[in-house]
């Protein structure tokens, strides 16, 4: 049987670095001809994640924001409109495979969105496959096509062939997701990864790691494992630029974060609840993202470094990547505080 490696059972191996100053280092990478991020961040398309004070800010510090599509199509051209005309910023918008998606496709080009990302929890499906090639027939040829998620490299060609120009990799790792445990379905983030990789070179098609990413150092793991960017759902959440309000409590201050397949998001978008594959948690409130983002990018530059690597294609060259133990990897945690 395969192993699937997920992002605490792996180390970077330190390299031989002449780098003197991390602003020799640039962690930026194309997704399109057009459209070049200086930070390899994408925000999630989630209703906790991603509309446009998000995506005005996140561009800010050279990343790219998602905006999510459990709206109407106007509430989400308004939002759209807004962030590429008002404040003059690229951002992208989530659409699904059935109902109107055709339409929103196009009234979301028409108001603005450079990146249009089909999002679905199951990617490698018919649905998509349909869905890709009428957008690809329908949208002008300037508009950059995301979708997702898939787990494997036979899926990773299929929908690079469907039309896909960048493919979100990783089903069942995110921090509110429970596909792994409602459908016993799922492979870790990293290995999804390792495994896409060859397709994506192949294909020339960009690879987008999505779910699971806690930190930097996963972030820098994922990179280095060939991802062109990655996506972060709960790094971003429970942020001033994320959407819903702060709860103020006797101990502390939360806003909500929720997968897009809970319960809770479920009832709120469509009114009823079918299979439930995620969860609704409140998360402290951590207040702006640019400190987020700033502390982000500080970190993978960092990574970058350790790996003697001025770009990310000299990271994808160089770093080797080592296996931990379950001992190792309590020691790459913080330890003080858990000895005994
Ligand atoms: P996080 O960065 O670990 O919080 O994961 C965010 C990612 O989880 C998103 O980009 C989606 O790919 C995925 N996701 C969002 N909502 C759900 C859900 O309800 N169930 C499963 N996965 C989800």
């Amino acid at each position: 049987m395969k192993l699937g490696l997920c992002f605490d059972d792996v180390l970077l191996e330190p390299k031989y670095s002449d780098i003197k100053s991390r602003k020799e280092i640039n962690i930026g990478n194309s997704l399109s001809d057009s459209l070049h991020l200086d930070c390899p961040i994408i925000s999630a398309p989630m209703d906790t994640v991603t509309e446009g004070d998000m995506s005005v800010a996140i561009r800010k510090a050279g990343g790219l924001g998602i905006v999510h599509r459990y709206n109407t199509i106007e509430e989400q051209c308004k939002i759209i409109r807004d962030v590429s005309v008002v404040y003059n910023h690229e951002v992208g918008a989530a659409i699904g495979t059935q109902g109107d998606y055709l339409e929103r496709a196009k009234e979301l080009v028409h108001h603005g969105a450079k990146v249009i990302c089909l999002d679905v929890a199951h990617g490698h499906h018919a649905l998509v496959e349909n869905a890709l090639l009428n957008l690809r027939q329908q949208l002008p040829s300037s508009v950059h096509i995301m979708a997702g998620n898939v787990a494997t490299e036979k899926a990773f060609y299929d929908l690079s062939d469907w039309g896909a120009d960048s493919i979100r990799v990783g089903i069942g790792g995110g921090s509110i997701c429970s596909t792994r445990i409602q459908t016993g379905h799922g492979v870790p983030t990293l290995q999804s990864v390792i495994d896409c990789v060859r397709a994506a070179k192949d294909m020339n098609v960009k690879l987008i790691a999505d779910g699971g990413i806690k930190n930097s150092g996963d972030m820098v793991k994922a990179l280095a494992a060939g991802a062109d960017f990655v996506m972060a759902g709960s790094l971003l959440a429970g942020t001033a630029e994320s959407p819903g309000d702060v709860i103020n409590t006797p101990q502390g201050r939360y806003k909500a974060y929720r997968g897009m397949a809970s319960k809770e998001a479920q009832r709120a978008w469509k009114g009823k609840v079918s299979s439930r594959e995620g969860i609704s948690t409140h998360i402290p409130y951590k207040g702006s993202v640019k400190d987020i983002l700033g502390d982000l990018s500080v970190g993978i530059r960092s990574g970058f470094s350790y790996s003697g690597a001025r770009n990310l294609k000299e990271l994808h060259q160089v770093s080797t990547m080592i296996q931990q133990t379950g001992a190792g990897s309590k020691e790459s945690a913080t330890h003080i505080l858990s000895r005994n």
